[in-house]
């Protein structure tokens, strides 16, 4: 392995790079999570993490992955045989359907084509032909990081309501959350999944289910099996501060630290940082004679943007040709998508600078293998930035 000066540029949508306050955080001595400092710690990140949510209702921290949250979302509220309605929107999206048949869901899945969202109005006739209200809930990847397109959750809300049917509204913020303007409870949302290392710019570990009061009653009828998942035990022990096994103290830590980074910038602004990184970066891939593979610019990710190549072009050379030359790594694309596009993450611990820095790799690397691109591209992405 060569050796290499400066920061790795670990613009994947996900990890993201760790800012060093939170870095400092994780590094102080373990205590012990049944003791009275760890009480203090574990009902002040349990109260602080609500506005990332936008919920005044309880939120659920597993140690785990997001894949986890996702089966604590699940086994929680459903039974075996229970019907559920999902969305092809892309990988992610294909993986969850996976998850609930291999726990015994009866999945409905809607065939999708990568480049989009969830549609509402299929929302609104799918479950109004349920006239014997047999669908349990509807799942929802709010932005699909496999493709950079962001469903617009309140619409499906709305479609769901238009229905007057009862289903539970499952959302995976996993990629969103505390990136792009989300309200669980404003929106109706029973259950947001979400985890730790990506818009919350920690390192991968944590998990989180927000809990609407639908879905903790959810939680009496539900009969799929459940033990480490249980909300239950989780939500009694988390009352005085504590979990009934132990948590991940260093990376709850590291979460006081980067709830209170958001709370200081403001989740507007950071809203806003990253929609104007966003667009700056569809301005470069524009720029460059290139498409981005999001079809409907309703459904634009702020987080990430997913470059579509042409077939003679293998995105994963690109890729590679760009870490060696540059120490950059950027999204490889995913299953369907292998090959096809490459996706730059803009999201977390981020700055104009960053992108800059991010966008002139990508040009580069671009250039370096044969893409006939027009350079114009980054100084199209370096006069928005410089704009506003
Ligand atoms: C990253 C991601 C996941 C998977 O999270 P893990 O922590 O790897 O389990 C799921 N859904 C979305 C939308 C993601 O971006």
């Amino acid at each position: 392995m060569t050796t290499r000066s400066g920061r790795h540029f670990l613009q994947i949508p996900g990890p993201t790079s760790v800012p060093d306050r939170v870095l400092r955080a994780i590094a102080q001595p373990t205590i012990d999570h049944r003791g009275p400092d760890f009480a203090e710690l574990g009902l002040d990140v349990l109260e602080r993490v609500k506005p990332v949510f936008g919920t005044s209702g309880p939120v659920i921290i597993f140690p785990s992955s997001g894949t986890g949250a996702w089966e604590a979302a699940l086994v929680n509220t459903l039974s075996p045989g229970d019907r559920v309605l999902a969305f092809e929107t892309g990988h992610f999206a294909t993986l969850w359907r996976a998850m609930a048949e291999g726990l015994g869901l009866e999945v409905d899945f809607v065939a999708g084509d990568w480049r989009r969202g969830v549609d509402p109005n299929v929302v609104a006739e799918r479950l109004a032909e349920d006239t014997t209200h047999s669908i349990a809930a509807v799942m929802v990847v709010h932005n699909e990081t496999s493709t950079g397109v962001t469903s617009r959750v309140p619409e499906i809300r709305a479609a769901i309501d238009q229905a007057g049917h009862p289903a539970l509204l499952f959302v995976d913020t996993i990629s969103s959350l505390g990136s792009i303007d989300y309200r669980h409870e404003e929106w109706g949302v029973d259950v947001t999944i979400s985890c730790s290392q990506k818009g919350l710019m920690l390192p991968p570990g944590l998990g989180f289910n927000a809990v609407s009061e639908k879905a903790l009653a959810a939680t009496e009828r539900a009969r799929l099996p459940r033990s480490y998942w249980d909300w239950t035990p989780i939500l009694e022990a988390n009352e005085r501060g504590y979990w009934p096994y132990t948590p991940a103290t260093n990376m709850l830590y590291g979460l006081k630290e980067a709830l209170l980074m958001l709370e200081e910038e403001g989740l507007p602004n950071v809203f806003a940082r990253h929609d104007r990184h966003a667009e700056a970066t569809r301005a470069a891939v524009r720029g460059w004679g290139l498409e981005v593979l999001c079809a409907d610019e309703r459904e634009y990710s702020s987080v990430l943007t997913a470059v579509l190549l042409g077939e003679e072009h293998d995105a994963d050379k690109i890729r590679q040709i760009i870490l060696d030359r540059f120490d950059m790594s950027l999204g490889t694309g995913l299953s369907k998508l292998a090959g096809r596009v490459f996706r730059i993450g803009h999201l977390g611990h981020f700055n104009d600078l960053t992108l800059a820095g991010t966008l002139a790799g990508v040009q580069m690397g671009l250039e370096l293998a044969g893409v006939a691109i027009d350079p114009g591209g980054l100084s199209a992405a370096l006069e928005l930035l410089r704009a506003e």
